[in-house]
Formats: structure tokens, C-alpha cells, sequence
């Protein structure tokens, strides 16, 4: 049993998920019994981004993004982009995300991938809203187009390396880490952990997704957060609530929620 901690802000959750449908409001009414104070649930595709927004105003602690995820880039409609531009008019939707490219399962093809990607940058800066990147191995066109659009925002669930965080970093970009960081194979995470500054680090769960240890292969939730939490103390070598502390102040300032 850990120590109770508080304040804790799970920067990137999926509560529209199936997953959620037998407990998810039972789960979200206990979550500040368990210390969680925020939590900002990523959109992903048409559908999920409206139940996102529909938490997001049924909890006052959730907030939410709205962007295309490259797994559905393939799908998109030619009015897609005056949707999201739409619902980042809503005062509780603080993010352009998940966006970005994935070269693992390449559910749509990569030149779309990178098409949707690029579209949803240009409308991220023209509207100053932050963005939240997914990228699984596709590190090389990632940087490229970040760093051609410079915009800002989050890198979320960290999988690149050291020198990449450098990257990340120059731009002036946070980086978030999930339950990954405590995985027996973690060592290329946590060398990039030990380079990145706190005041540029976010601690997130991916829920129902990438469950800490020792709950691995569990469906997640973000109180799990704390096992993330603790992990990311110990490299940085500081007490577990001041660690909390700090993602937390750093994911109210990224996503601008006063
Ligand atoms: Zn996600």
C-alpha cells in the first residue's frame, strides 16, 4: 500500500472507452477519494471526442480534446476540420488531440497519416491551442513536421529516446509518460526521463491502456497513476508528492486551466 497522495492530474486518459461502459461513473465519482484532482481525456475520432466532451461537462475536474488519431485518418470527412474548430470553442475543450502518425499497426495509410496530421497542425497554430502528439515508430516524420509547425503542447506516451527528448524539448514542447516506465524493459524510457527537466514533464495513465505495474495487462484507471508516479520520483529523486505536484502544476499551465 502507498502513501495517500493528492493533486494528482492524469494528463491523457480514455474515458469514452468500451471499457468504461459497465463502471464509468462509479469509477469517476471515486476518483478524488483516490487523489485524482484532474483529468483530461484525449479525443480520438469523431464519436469519442463527443463523449469526452460529454464528461467533460457532466465532471467539473474532466477536461478533453478533439482531434483525429492517425489509426482513423483514413476516415475523415471534408468538414472534419470546421468540426474540431468548433468544439475548440468549448470552454472545457483545451486540446487539439491525439494527432500525429503511427507506423506500428499503419491503420491508415502514411501518406494520409501524415495529410490529417499536418491539417490539424496548421489549425492548432492558426488557433493557439496546444496539441497532443501520438507517435509510435514514426520518430523521423514526427520530428519533422514538429519541428516544422513548432507548435505547442504534449508528446504523449514517451517512446523515443534521449536525444529525441532533447529535441522535444528545444521546441519548448512537454513530454508525458504512462505506466510504460514501469516495465522490466523500460531502461530506453527512463534514460530519456533522467535528460527531460520536471517543469517539463507530465504523468498520464493512456487508460484504459498501458496499466502500471504490478497491474500490467489489467484495465487501467488513473488512480493506477500512483505506481507511474512513484517510478518517475525515483529517477528523478524526489518525494512522491512533490512529484505529483509538479505534473500537476505543469498540466494546468500546458493546457491552460485556471
Ligand atoms: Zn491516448
Amino acid at each position: 500500500m502507498m502513501e495517500p497522495v493528492e493533486h494528482i492530474f492524469d494528463s491523457h486518459a480514455h474515458y469514452d472507452n468500451e471499457r468504461f461502459d459497465p463502471d464509468r461513473d462509479e469509477l469517476l465519482q471515486a476518483m478524488h477519494k483516490n487523489g485524482v484532482e484532474y483529468i483530461f481525456n484525449a479525443g480520438n475520432e469523431p464519436a469519442a471526442n463527443l463523449v469526452g466532451i460529454a464528461l467533460a461537462e457532466q465532471y467539473d475536474f474532466v477536461y478533453c480534446g478533439t482531434g483525429i488519431h492517425p489509426h482513423e485518418a483514413a476516415t475523415v470527412t471534408p468538414d472534419y476540420l470546421a468540426l474540431l474548430q468548433k468544439q475548440l470553442e468549448h470552454p472545457k475543450v483545451k486540446a487539439l488531440g491525439e494527432i500525429g502518425l503511427d507506423y506500428y499497426y499503419d491503420f491508415s495509410p502514411r501518406e494520409v497519416q501524415k495529410k490529417v496530421f499536418e491539417e490539424q497542425l496548421i489549425l492548432a497554430k492558426e488557433l493557439d491551442v496546444p496539441v497532443i502528439i501520438h507517435d509510435r515508430d514514426a520518430h523521423e516524420d514526427t520530428m519533422i513536421l514538429l519541428k516544422k509547425y513548432q507548435p505547442k503542447g504534449i508528446v504523449h506516451c514517451f517512446s523515443g529516446s534521449a536525444e529525441m527528448a532533447k529535441e522535444i524539448l528545444k521546441l519548448g514542447m512537454y513530454i508525458g509518460f504512462t505506466g510504460v516506465i514501469t516495465f522490466k524493459n523500460a531502461r530506453r524510457a527512463l534514460e530519456a526521463l533522467k535528460v527531460i527537466p520536471t517543469d517539463r514533464l507530465l504523468l498520464e495513465t493512456d487508460c484504459p491502456y498501458m496499466a502500471p505495474e504490478p497491474y500490467r495487462g489489467k484495465r487501467c484507471e488513473s488512480s493506477m497513476i500512483c505506481e507511474t508516479a512513484a517510478k518517475m520520483a525515483e529517477i528523478k529523486g524526489l518525494p512522491l508528492q512533490q512529484m505529483i505536484q509538479i505534473t500537476c502544476e505543469n498540466a494546468l499551465q500546458i493546457y491552460n486551466i485556471k
